[in-house]
C-alpha cells in the first residue's frame, strides 16, 4: 500500500501533516487515475455511441472496456446488467422508480432497516407516498445487530422489494445480507444491496451474494465523483422499464411510438460519463493490482488497532464495540462526570491538528436517533492508511479531549 500513489495526502493542514481518516465520505485518488482523467480529455473527448469518427469510436471503446472491468470488479455474469449512474443515491433512485412503476402498487410493502443511509431510506418512503405502500423497518437488536427474527415476520405476500445496507457508514458493521437475500428469495422478493460502504473495503462478487441488484458509488472506491453503478440481474433489468427518457436509451422514436434500447442502455438516458467511466476503470485497475483480498486484510488490521487503541482512552464510547467492522468506527466521548462531548466540538479540535474525522449523523438520523446522541465522530479507513495515522489520531484525540473535559 503506497501513500505516494496518492498526491493530495502529502499536503499540510494547518502546518500540520494531513491525516485523511474520513474515507467513508469520499476516498483519494491515485495518480493512475488523475493521470487518466487528463489523458481521456487530451487523447478521446468526443461524445461516443453515435458518432462515426475516430475519437467517437474510442471514446466508445473505452467506455465499453470500463463497463466491462466493472462487471468483472463485481463479478457480474455480463457488462450489460452495469448500468452507470451518477452515483449510489442515483441508483436507488434510479430503481425506486422503475421497479416502483411497474411492481408496487397500493397496500404494497417495502422493507428497509434501521441502519440505512438516508439514500436507502427516503427513495423508498417517496415511493410508498407515490403508491400508497407501506415502509417497513428491521429493527436493532440491543447490540445493534439487526434483529432477524422480526425481519422473517416483516415477510409478506405483499412485500415487493427488501433493500438493505451490506456495512453501515455509521457502525462500520455488516448485515446478514445472505440471511436476508435468502429469505427474501423464499417468498421470490428481489433484494437490493447498498454497497456503497462495502465495495471499497471488500471483494465482491453478486452472483454469489445472488442479490438482485447492486448500488455503489465510484468516488468511494478511489475513483471520480459524479459516477456510480446499479447492478442489477439482467431477467430484473429486462422486466423494468427505463426511469428517464432520451438519448440513447431509445431504439426508435416516432410522436407516436418510442421503443427502448436493449441493456444497459435502456437505463442511460443522455451523454454518460465517459471520461468518469474511463478513469474510474484505471482505479479499479490499480486496486486490483493490490487486490481486494489484501486491502480487506489490511483494512480489517487497521480497524482492529484503532478500536483497540481507541478503547483504552478514558470516556470513549465505541459503537458495536468488538463486532467485526470494515473500515469505519463510530464513537462519541464523556467527561469524567459522564456528560457527552459534542462530536464537532471533537472533530474540529481534530482538525486543527491536522486529522480529517467526519462528526454528525451521517446521513442515517433515524439510527442516530436510536442511539440517542447528537451525531458521533466517525473515523474511517482507506488502503492507504497505517498505524501511524491511527497513533497521530489517538495522540490528537487525547489533546482535544483535555481541552474539553
Ligand atoms: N449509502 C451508504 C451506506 C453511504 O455510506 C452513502 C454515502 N455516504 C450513500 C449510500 C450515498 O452515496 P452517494 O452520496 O455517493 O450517492
Amino acid at each position: 500500500m503506497n501513500k505516494n500513489d496518492f498526491p493530495i495526502l502529502s499536503q499540510s493542514v494547518y502546518h500540520r501533516p494531513l491525516i485523511y481518516l474520513d474515507n467513508a465520505a469520499t476516498t483519494q485518488k491515485p495518480e493512475a487515475m488523475l493521470d487518466a482523467m487528463q489523458y481521456a480529455y487530451t487523447h478521446f473527448n468526443a461524445n461516443i455511441h453515435r458518432g462515426v469518427h475516430h475519437l467517437s469510436q474510442v471514446a466508445t471503446t473505452h467506455h465499453e472496456e470500463s463497463r466491462a472491468t466493472v462487471a468483472r470488479f463485481l463479478h457480474a455474469a455480463s457488462p450489460d446488467e452495469i448500468i452507470f449512474t451518477k452515483g449510489t443515491t442515483d441508483a436507488i433512485n434510479l430503481l425506486a422508480f422503475s421497479l416502483g412503476e411497474t411492481c408496487v402498487h397500493d397496500g404494497d410493502e417495502i422493507i428497509v432497516s434501521y441502519v440505512e443511509h438516508h439514500s436507502n431510506i427516503v427513495p423508498w418512503q417517496m415511493l410508498c407516498e407515490r403508491k400508497h405502500a407501506t415502509l417497513k423497518v428491521i429493527p436493532l437488536k440491543d447490540d445493534l445487530t439487526l434483529d432477524m427474527d422480526a425481519y422473517s415476520s416483516l415477510l409478506t405476500d405483499r412485500t415487493r422489494l427488501v433493500a438493505v445496507a451490506h456495512v453501515s457508514n455509521v457502525l462500520g458493521t455488516m448485515n446478514p445480507v445472505e440471511d436476508i437475500i435468502r429469505l427474501a428469495h423464499l417468498k421470490h422478493i428481489p433484494v437490493l444491496i447498498d454497497g456503497a460502504q462495502s465495495a471499497p473495503h471488500l471483494p465482491i462478487d453478486v452472483q454469489a451474494l445472488d442479490c438482485d441488484f447492486f448500488a455503489c458509488s465510484a468516488h468511494k472506491i478511489y475513483g471520480p465523483t459524479g459516477l456510480g453503478v446499479l447492478y442489477g440481474k439482467t431477467e430484473w433489468l429486462n422486466l423494468l422499464p427505463p426511469a428517464q427518457g432520451g438519448g440513447e436509451m431509445i431504439n426508435h422514436v416516432s410522436f407516436d411510438h418510442t421503443t427502448y434500447n436493449t441493456l444497459p442502455y435502456k437505463f442511460e438516458a443522455g451523454t454518460p460519463d465517459f471520461i468518469g467511466s474511463y478513469a474510474f476503470a484505471q482505479s479499479l485497475d490499480y486496486i486490483s493490482n493490490i487486490t481486494m483480498t489484501a486491502i480487506a486484510d489490511h483494512e480489517r488490521e487497521l480497524c482492529l488497532y484503532a478500536e483497540s487503541r481507541l478503547s483504552a482512552v478514558p470516556g470513549i464510547h465505541i459503537y458495536a464495540a468488538g463486532q467485526p467492522k470494515y473500515g469505519v468506527i463510530s464513537f462519541n466521548a464523556y467527561t469524567p462526570s459522564g456528560t457527552l462531548i459534542h462530536p464537532f466540538d471533537i472533530g474540529t479540535l481534530l482538525d486543527r491538528q491536522g486529522i480529517a474525522v467526519r462528526t454528525g449523523h451521517h446521513c442515517a438520523e433515524p439510527l442516530i436517533d436510536h442511539l440517542g446522541v447528537p451525531g458521533t465522530v466517525r473515523l474511517s479507513f482507506a488502503l492507504y492508511n497505517d498505524h501511524n495515522d491511527i497513533d497521530a489520531f489517538i495522540a490528537a484525540l487525547t489533546k482535544a479531549l483535555a481541552m474539553l473535559s
